[in-house]
Formats: structure tokens, sequence, C-alpha cells
């Protein structure tokens, strides 16, 4: 990409400026971009001639476009120029959870309310639109303005039509992986989201992956059998731990919001200092 301008094809009124490059992912490039009033926006950018699959990127475009909730990465437009296509999205410019939990070691229990809270309104809004997300993670769970979350990469998502149909294909990170994701015989549906959804609570709790090991098989292993441990230098309360431990048994949404746990003290907001160090909410 050697212009500093991008310009959609027959939209002769619009014209957008690189200003960054956000970072390389499966489909592409993302870059931050600015349109003539000066409005930012994230541009997902796919070449036209890598080879790439475009079913799945058609499938982000269609699962995304239908999604409009305030903790979901809002796509606005989908354009292209004679070598790209284009995600035209709303902008997340404090990164991921991945970046605030590395920087930071590990968050605080409030925070992980405010956060667990957030996410399970995104991803219930999801199952009730009959959305799998199927690749959960802190990198693909991005930061807006003021540091409330924003799901994104809907790369691996899935529509599920039936009442009873079951998901069969292998997909999503193996870390992060329920265990009837790696059992095909079984099949999965919207459970296998909650299920890392209870992964991406102990990370933040405790800043490391709960089904951790030196090899694929190790891993695959620990899933299969739910086999994890707290660490003991990382004081967590009881109820934080009780709620992971019974999220590796699927409740329902509803369910883990009226979890103990949630009774605790709540940020309205996180400040921007929070990024780096945990804020004081006395
Ligand atoms: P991947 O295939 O890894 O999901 P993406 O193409 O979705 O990659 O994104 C590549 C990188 O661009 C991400 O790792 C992230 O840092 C950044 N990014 C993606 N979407 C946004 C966004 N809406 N706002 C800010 N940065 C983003």
């Amino acid at each position: 990409m050697q212009s500093q301008f991008i310009k959609p094809l027959n939209r002769p009124n619009e014209e957008y400026k690189i200003l960054q490059f956000l970072g390389k992912g499966g489909f592409g490039m993302c870059l931050k971009v600015e349109n003539q009033a000066g409005e930012v926006f994230a541009l997902k950018a796919i070449e036209k001639n890598s080879g790439q699959n475009y079913d799945e990127v058609i499938n982000e475009i269609k699962i995304q476009n239908k999604l409009k909730h305030p903790y979901i990465v809002n796509l606005y437009d989908v354009f292209d120029d004679l070598d790209f296509v284009y995600l035209k999205m709303e902008l997340c410019s404090n990164k991921s959870l991945l970046e605030m939990v590395q920087n930071r070691g590990e968050l605080t229990e409030s925070e992980v309310r405010l956060y667990m809270l957030q996410l399970i309104d995104a991803v219930g809004y999801m199952h009730d639109n009959n959305i799998m997300h199927r690749d959960l993670k802190p990198d693909n769970i991005f930061l807006s303005d003021n540091l409330d979350l924003r799901v994104g990469d809907f790369g691996l998502s899935k529509e599920l039509n039936s009442e009873d149909e079951r998901q069969r294909t292998h997909c999503g990170t193996l870390p992060y992986m329920a265990p009837e994701i790696l059992n095909p015989k079984v099949g999965y549906r919207f459970e296998a989201d909650v299920w890392e959804i209870g992964v991406i609570m102990y990370i933040l709790l405790f800043g490391c992956q709960p089904f951790g090991g030196h090899t694929r098989s190790m891993v695959i292993d620990r899933i299969l059998n739910a086999d994890f441990e707290f660490p003991s230098d990382i004081e967590v309360s009881h109820d934080a731990k009780n709620l992971i431990s019974i999220l590796s048994m699927r409740l329902t949404l509803s369910e883990i919001q009226r979890h103990f746990f949630f009774r605790g003290p709540t940020p309205v907001e996180l400040p921007l200092s929070a990024l780096r160090t945990a804020p004081n909410f006395e």
C-alpha cells in the first residue's frame, strides 16, 4: 500500500488518510485512518489477489453487520479500491485486554467484575442472535476510548440455524477451546463460548493461562480433564474462584450474572491509568 490515501471506488467524495499501521492479522492488515471530517476509524484491509478464502471474510462481514451492541466493535461500512477490500470499523484506541493484562500482570477483582459483566452482556446478545463467536480471548477483546470492552474479530464466528445444530469444526485458539470442541464426536454449541469466558476470567485475575503446558497434547489433556489450579501467590476471593470453577460446568449467562462474585463493588468505568497500574477505587 504505497499511497497515503485510500480512495474507495465509485465514491468520489470519500477519502481516507492513513495515519498509522495498527497490526497485521490472519486476513490482512489493520490501519488507523481519518476521513475528510477528521473522524478516525480502523480499516481492515484485505488484499484482493492474495488467495484469501473470501467465504470467511464474507462470513465475518455478514455477522458483524448484524451485531449492533455497545460492547461489540461496530462495523460501519465495507468498500473497496482496485487492490483491497476494506472493513471500516470503530477504532479501539486502547488496544486489547491482552496488552492490558501483559502490562499489569493481573487485574483487580473490581475491574474483572466490570469486564465480565460487559463481556457477558455482549456474548448474551450474540447468542440471542444465534451467533457463536468461537474465538473469545483477550486479544480479540478491544478497549474503547474510555476503556469499555469491544468484542471484535468475528472471523471464526458462526450463525447456528436450528435448535439442535451442533458444530464439529475444530476451530479457535487451543488454550481457550472447550473440551467438546476437541472432541468432534460430541459437537458443540453456544456453551463453548461460556467456557472461553471462564478462561478469560482466570487470565484477568491471575495473569496466566489455566490450561498451560509445554506441548499441545499436554494442553489438550488438561482441557479434557478440566485440570487447572489457582496460583497460590495471588490473593483472589473464594467467590471469584468458585465462579471460575463452575464456569467449567457451563452455567447459562444469566446464572453467571446472579453469582455471588457480582455482589462485590463494581466501578462504573476505569481511569485510563488502569492500562498500566491498578486503580485505587477508595
Ligand atoms: P486478526 O486476524 O489477528 O484478528 P485483525 O486483522 O482483526 O487480525 O487485526 C490485526 C490487528 O489490528 C489486531 O491485532 C489489533 O491490534 C488491530 N485491530 C483490529 N481491529 C481493530 C480496531 N477496531 N481498532 C483498533 N485496532 C484494531
